[in-house]
């Protein structure tokens, strides 16, 4: 039996990390993760998820009960006002429908599959690159999918006019997956006025925004800075739907945390959103972890809390800068060939360095470096110790 079965080629992501595991260089530098890491180079758990996570412990009605279908209801209301903001029309209009999903993953998947009921026709177009899961995601949906050029090499810098272009020309009906913040891997977002003349273009073609978000507060260490593009695209009065993700920003990346947010035109379009939302968790997971959203959800109800959370948001995207900062001043140090700004003007968990295959292979092969083939660096794994190891591995692969 099974005649038909072969083997499924490893993701490359976790192959590369399994020779990180191998290589016994006390210099080994792992850039290929996409997880926050402290100074010491060790993960972090965010101080504040420590005290939410005794107030659980202590809390007598704790039990382990399933959560409700749409997963715990507080959490998804506190998880829609965080990217709506408190006071948004859609909010306050109860023009929203959120359900808890299995983190941003889950979120992208369950929409996936919410446009492949309800856009049956639709075309998903992504940006190349992107997260190297939304393809895969998307398709298992049984979407179309057309990527286009968001990257120029040339320039380091997003094409914009390509964007546009591809806006202009696509099939009426797509959906546009947009990054709300930090686009990874390229930690490049459009400007407020590019967002502008994006939503203009999509207003009047008729053309869908799904928004990933999976660094909102972690990518410039403010919530709301980070929600812009997404309550631009409410406010303009878009159908918008968003995927959250709490990885990232609360540290919980096994917990599996995570919200589906859909903002509609009136109560009862929500609703019944709400009511399809619920079904495709039901035929697929049925019910939401519980533990990372009872986590989140202590938070979001106590104000000391959620003001220690924004001061944990703001030490970890302020070190991620400092080594954006480092790695551009020892570059200029070394003199080494080449513009690297875009280093500093990229934000979020990762530096897209501009670095070729072959390059990359070299640095890994001469100074333990591993970043991910396209060159994409997670600043987040850079400190004090390793920073100028990584800088001395940049300039000698561009100089030979
Ligand atoms: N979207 C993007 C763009 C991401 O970078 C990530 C995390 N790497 C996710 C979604 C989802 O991550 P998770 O499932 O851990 O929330």
């Amino acid at each position: 039996g099974y005649s038909n079965l072969t083997l499924q080629p490893e993701d490359s992501i976790f192959r590369l990390f399994g020779e990180f595991m191998a290589d016994s260089s006390p210099d080994a530098i792992n850039l290929s993760i996409g997880a926050y890491r402290g100074n010491d180079g060790k993960p972090w758990v965010l101080p504040v998820v420590k005290k939410a996570k005794e107030i659980l412990l202590r809390d007598p009605q704790a039990n382990h009960e399933y959560l409700p279908l749409e997963g715990l209801t507080s959490f998804n209301e506190a998880a829609a006002k965080l990217i709506l903001g408190e006071n948004s029309p859609a909010i306050l209009e109860k023009r929203y429908a959120a359900v808890q999903t299995v983190s941003g993953t889950g979120a992208n998947r369950i929409a996936a599959e919410f446009f492949a009921k309800f856009r049956p026709s639709a075309t998903v177009y992504i940006t190349n690159p992107t997260w190297g899961n939304h393809k895969k995601i998307f398709m298992a949906a049984g979407l179309p999918i057309i990527e286009y050029e968001y990257w120029n090499p040339k320039t380091r810098s997003i094409n914009h006019a390509q964007v546009l272009a591809t806006l202009k020309t696509a099939l009426p009906g797509s959906i546009f997956l947009l990054h709300a913040c930090a686009h990874n891997p390229t930690g490049l977002d459009p400007t407020h006025r590019q967002w502008q003349e994006i939503a203009d273009i999509m207003e009047s073609r008729n053309l869908n925004p799904f928004f990933d978000c999976a660094y909102q507060g972690f990518a410039s260490g403010d919530l709301d800075t980070d929600a812009w593009a997404v309550r631009y695209f409410v406010v303009r009065g878009f159908n918008v739907i968003c995927a959250q993700s709490f990885s990232k920003n609360f540290g919980l990346y096994a917990e599996r945390t995570g919200c589906l947010v859909g903002i509609f035109g009136d109560e009862e379009v929500a609703r019944m959103a709400k009511s399809q939302f619920a079904y495709l968790l039901r035929c697929s997971i049925s019910h939401a972890p519980g533990f990372g959203a009872n986590i989140v959800d202590i938070v979001f109800k106590n104000e000391a809390l959620v003001r220690e959370w924004k001061e944990n948001l703001k030490e970890m995207s302020t070190r991620i800068s400092q080594m954006r900062e480092k790695v551009v001043q020892l570059l200029v140090e070394l003199k080494t060939p080449g513009d690297w700004s875009h280093i500093t003007s990229q934000i979020g968990m990762f530096s897209y360095t501009g670095l070729t295959m072959p390059q990359v292979a070299a640095i890994k092969m001469k100074f333990h470096v591993y970043m991910t083939d396209e060159g994409r660096a997670s600043m987040a794994g850079l400190n004090e110790k390793n920073v100028e190891n990584f800088a001395k591995a940049v300039d000698w692969v561009v100089r030979n």
